[in-house]
Order: C-alpha cells, then sequence, then structure tokens
C-alpha cells in the first residue's frame, strides 16, 4: 500500500500505486483518498476534448512543453471510453507523449473506462485528487468528445477547451452536441490546412450568439471564450493557447468564481460518492442475509427467474 507521505512529496512510484487501487476499486483507496483530499484544491485543473484525430494528444504534448518551460509541474489524465480492442491507436497516443517521462516533474497516466465503479467521472476525479495533493499545479484531463453519458468533462475541470479542425463542419457539430455551451477556450487545430481562417470564424459567429442569445449558460459568466488557432506538431499558437488558459485561471480568481465552481464539484461529487457507498452497503446486507440465500437457491433449482428474484429481493430489504 503507498504511503500517504510519500504521495504528499509527490512520489511517482507511491502516486502510481495509487492510481492503480482507484482503478481496481480497491477499498482501501477511500481511507486514503479521505487522507489526500484536504491536501488537494491546488491545481489548475484543465479539461482538453474533442473527436478522435483532432490532435489532442500532440497539443498535449506541445502543452506539456511549454508547461515546462514555466517550470509547471504537470500531469495528464488521458480518458479512454474505448474498449480494449480498440487499444492500439490509443497506445499510439500515451506513446506520442512519453518523450516527457523522463521528466520527474510530468506525470502521464491514461485510464480505461470500462470497469469502473461510479462510471468514469468518478474514477478520474479521484485521480486528481491524488495528482493534486501530490502537486502537479497543472492537470490536463483528454477526453473524446464530450458530454457523454457515461462522463462529462465538465464535471472535473476549471477551463474547458475544444478543440476542432478546418473543413469537417465540426462548428455545426458542436452546436448539435452542445458542446459550445461548456467550452471557455476553442482550438482549431491543423491550421496548417486550408481553411483554417474561415473555421475560426465560424466558431467566432456561433460563439457571438451564444453569448447576445443568451439562451446558453456561460461557464464562467463574463468572461468571452476564445478560439486559438494551433499547428500542434509544429508548436504554432501553443504559447498562446497556455497564456489564454492561464488568463482564463486568473479570471476566475479574480472574479472570485473558483469558490463557487469547486463547491459545484463538491457537490456532484458528493453525489456519486453517495451512490457507490450506498450500493456497496446494500450488497454486503442483502449477500449477507437469509433470503438471499433462499432465493438464490430458487433461481438454482429453477423454481424463479432471476427478474422476479432481484424484484422480490430488493421489495423485501427496502420499504418506503
Ligand atoms: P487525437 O486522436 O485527437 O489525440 O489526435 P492525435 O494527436 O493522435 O493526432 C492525429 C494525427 O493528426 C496525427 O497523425 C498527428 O500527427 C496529426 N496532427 C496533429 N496535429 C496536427 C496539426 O496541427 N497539423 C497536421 N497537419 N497534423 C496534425
Amino acid at each position: 500500500m503507498p504511503e500517504i507521505k510519500d504521495i504528499l512529496l509527490g512520489n511517482q512510484k507511491a502516486g502510481a500505486r495509487m492510481i492503480r487501487l482507484i482503478e481496481n476499486n480497491d477499498r482501501c483507496a477511500f481511507d486514503l483518498l479521505k487522507k489526500l483530499y484536504p491536501h488537494s484544491g491546488n491545481a489548475f485543473i484543465i479539461g482538453i476534448t474533442g473527436s478522435p484525430g483532432v490532435g489532442k494528444s500532440t497539443l498535449i504534448d506541445a502543452m506539456i512543453t511549454e508547461f515546462r518551460k514555466r517550470d509547471f509541474k504537470v500531469a495528464v489524465i488521458a480518458v479512454d471510453p474505448t474498449s480494449p480492442f480498440s487499444g492500439g491507436a490509443i497506445l499510439g497516443d500515451r506513446l506520442r507523449m512519453q518523450r516527457h517521462a523522463a521528466d520527474k516533474k510530468v506525470f502521464i497516466r491514461s485510464m480505461a473506462s470500462r470497469g469502473q465503479k461510479g462510471g468514469l467521472s468518478r474514477a478520474t476525479k479521484d485521480t486528481a485528487i491524488v495528482l493534486d495533493a501530490m502537486g502537479y499545479d497543472i492537470i490536463i484531463i483528454e477526453t473524446v468528445g464530450a458530454g457523454q453519458a457515461e462522463f462529462d468533462i465538465s464535471f472535473c475541470a476549471h477551463s474547458i477547451g475544444i478543440v476542432s479542425i478546418p473543413g469537417t463542419g465540426d462548428g455545426i457539430q458542436a452546436v448539435k452536441a452542445g458542446i459550445l455551451e461548456i467550452g471557455d477556450i476553442f482550438i482549431v487545430n491543423k491550421s496548417d490546412r486550408p481553411d483554417a481562417e474561415a473555421a475560426v470564424l465560424e466558431l467566432e459567429m456561433m460563439l457571438e450568439m451564444r453569448s447576445t442569445q443568451g439562451q446558453i449558460s456561460n461557464p464562467s459568466p463574463g468572461w468571452t471564450p476564445l478560439v486559438q488557432k494551433t499547428i500542434a506538431p509544429k508548436g504554432t499558437g501553443i504559447k498562446e493557447l497556455v497564456d489564454t488558459f492561464l488568463s482564463h485561471f486568473d479570471f476566475m480568481k479574480k472574479k472570485d468564481l473558483i469558490e463557487p465552481k469547486k463547491k459545484d464539484l463538491e457537490r456532484l461529487y458528493f453525489n456519486s460518492l453517495l451512490k457507490d457507498l450506498t450500493l456497496d452497503k446494500l450488497m454486503l446486507f442483502m449477500e449477507s442475509s437469509e433470503e438471499y440465500r433462499n432465493v438464490l437457491q430458487k433461481i438454482k433449482s429453477s423454481s424463479m427467474d432471476p427478474l422476479n428474484a432481484a424484484e422480490i429481493m430488493v421489495n423485501k430489504i427496502i420499504r418506503f
């Protein structure tokens, strides 16, 4: 089991061990997290999201370089909503960032969504707490797409960057998918391609509508979302992008938006914890009951089907 003091000192081996406990839904993880939680809350958490292939990993790799130039400690959680059967491409992504592996102030971790208790949000949030307590100044969470049922990046991050590329009508898609409303910074990557300018204009126009129509709630009231062009493999636009993220964080601090955001995120975290803990306790309670053994026996002897058995069991135990 990892030692709390090692994690707090930023020891990467201890941190990795702790994250493995989280991934394995180990009961010890919860007790350790309780000890780490008071030491978290200092990191700036950035969410980067966009369709597969838009260049998120390349972009994050370049952002790590830029943050390191400024002496920030950076951690990345790459969330894979895919099955292990398509793992090849994901491995490629991680490899791209691995050139930072020798840097002790960089920590990169990918998380598979499969098998996570409470869905991906819970495991990612737990991991972000660990990295925060380890002393990383910047935590970048990379996800494919946004607003998915199983994971909403806006539940975890202070600032959200939405990545798109020119010539794909991504802007229209963004409106359809409702991701325009969660973005603080819009990144048009691959702007070495033709139509980059058109993509920027299209996004700016849509964002203008977002602010004038006022139908969509602004994630940071008073903040005008910015559109930033980048060519990730060349590092073009990355300095400006990092500046923009940092100025968004400054903006939130100056406007006292950090604390309400934190409270909001804590409420969501509490809800997901409550669900997990309740389920754990109830299952333990049920499995140790006489009734449970009786019902199991009936299923075994085919005198009851699993659907009726589950319903009867729950109705017997929970009465309100
Ligand atoms: P992800 O799936 O969003 O993480 O995308 P990747 O970072 O894996 O990039 C997908 C492909 O696009 C790779 O072959 C990258 O080298 C390439 N790529 C990334 N950024 C740019 C860019 O700005 N311009 C061009 N031309 N290619 C890029």
